[in-house]
């Protein structure tokens, strides 16, 4: 039989969900930007092909994405990052698998946001460690005592801002406060900001300006819409990048190179294409928020292309999924970020369809 550690995770509802639907369903349950990768990152890629970069990449990555990363990381949020310390991974997943197993020993103390998203408990699970969810208030604002409270004994906290599924952006001085956390009980802020940049009202801020106790966790899935293409990074001191070498050699070798080579692309030119991306999410946001706000209790995303209304005075939240999916729209119950009183709805998805969904859920309600 299968190991404990893996049998007792639970599928991912949303495949289970998904399975449901027809294919005339207007799908805003989808995780990824619609749009599609811009050509001249596919042409970077293409040229690697044709000068011969197929074989292994040095495990780390290719030392130009990681520099350029590092150059991006001092022009964008004023780090001073060196690019030794920066590992590509296979997306953010990877790192984020990395962090856990390279950091969590059996039985430790984690702890995730909740509302969060989904993977941070299955991997913590992965890791066997003793997860405690921290609940935030209604608008998702995190009271920072109440988490120095928490973090008593704990090993890492796991921090995702701009938030999936809540759309919420940390100001300053809760990632300042979260920043004197870490140092105070001497853990680690695992940082997912692979949404840094899909940012509508607010500005991002890194744990790691503020202490040295934060990995930093990023993707060029969502900002330039590569998330087929699985290349991501991660920014750690270099004890810790070394022991997570040690899982990343043994278990996939290297990122593909070809794809390191269309990131490196991206990285350098991707700016123009990513405002124009988020531009059109912001017109989708106000949108979906004005058709929803009639209906539900919303907070309004300050950044991601998700939005995360409360329907609890409607029932449940697996109940009116079903019900959504009889009528042909398709969203992710709030059970898989782990509270059933609201719904994730996703606008990376055509205006048209986001209009055509408000109409639909208006006869529903
Ligand atoms: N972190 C968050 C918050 C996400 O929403 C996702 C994807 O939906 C990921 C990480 C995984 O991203 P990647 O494609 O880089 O593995």
């Amino acid at each position: 039989m299968v190991a404990n550690r893996v049998k007792n995770i639970e599928k991912s509802m949303i495949r289970e969900i998904f399975n449901l639907a027809t294919s005339d369903c207007i799908n805003l349950g989808i995780g990824e930007p619609d749009f599609d990768t811009p050509d001249f990152i596919k042409e970077g890629a293409k040229r690697a092909l044709d000068m011969g970069k197929t074989h292994y990449s040095p495990n780390l990555g290719i030392p130009e994405l990681r520099e350029a990363i590092a150059e991006k990381l001092k022009e964008d949020y004023d780090l001073n990052i060196n690019s030794n310390n920066i590992m590509v991974t296979c997306g953010a997943s990877e790192a984020l698998h990395l962090s856990l197993l390279g950091l969590i020993d059996r039985g430790e103390k984690v702890i995730i946001i909740n509302p969060y998203f989904v993977s941070y408990k299955a991997l913590s699970q992965l890791a066997e460690a003793k997860i405690c969810e921290f609940k935030t208030d209604e608008n998702f604002n995190i009271d920072l005592d109440k988490l120095n409270e928490m973090a008593e004994g704990a090993k890492a906290i796991i921090f995702n801002s701009p938030t999936n599924p809540t759309g919420k952006v940390y100001d300053k001085e809760t990632i300042k406060g979260l920043a004197e956390i870490a140092e105070d009980n001497s853990l680690y802020i695992i940082s997912d900001e692979v949404y840094d940049k899909i940012i509508y009202e607010k500005k991002h801020y890194s744990p790691l300006k503020y202490t040295d106790r934060a990995i930093l966790i990023n993707s060029f899935s969502k900002t330039y819409a590569m998330t087929g293409w699985r290349v991501g990074y991660l920014v750690a001191d270099e004890i810790i990048l070394n022991n997570f070498l040690k899982i990343h050699q043994y278990s996939v070798a290297c990122v593909n190179t070809f794809s390191q080579y269309g990131a490196l692309e991206a990285i350098k030119k991707g700016d123009s294409f990513t405002k124009k991306m988020v531009n059109e999410f912001k017109r989708r946001r106000d949108l979906i928020y004005k058709g929803l706000k009639k209906f539900f209790d919303v907070y309004k995303p300050d950044g991601t292309f998700y939005i995360f209304p409360n329907i609890s005075e409607y029932g449940k939240d697996i109940d009116i999924i079903k019900k959504l999916i009889e009528n042909k729209i398709l969203a992710v119950p709030g059970s898989t970020f782990g509270d059933s009183r609201y719904i994730r709805f996703s606008f990376a998805t055509k205006l048209e369809d986001i209009k055509r969904a408000l109409e639909i859920l208006e006869e529903i309600l």
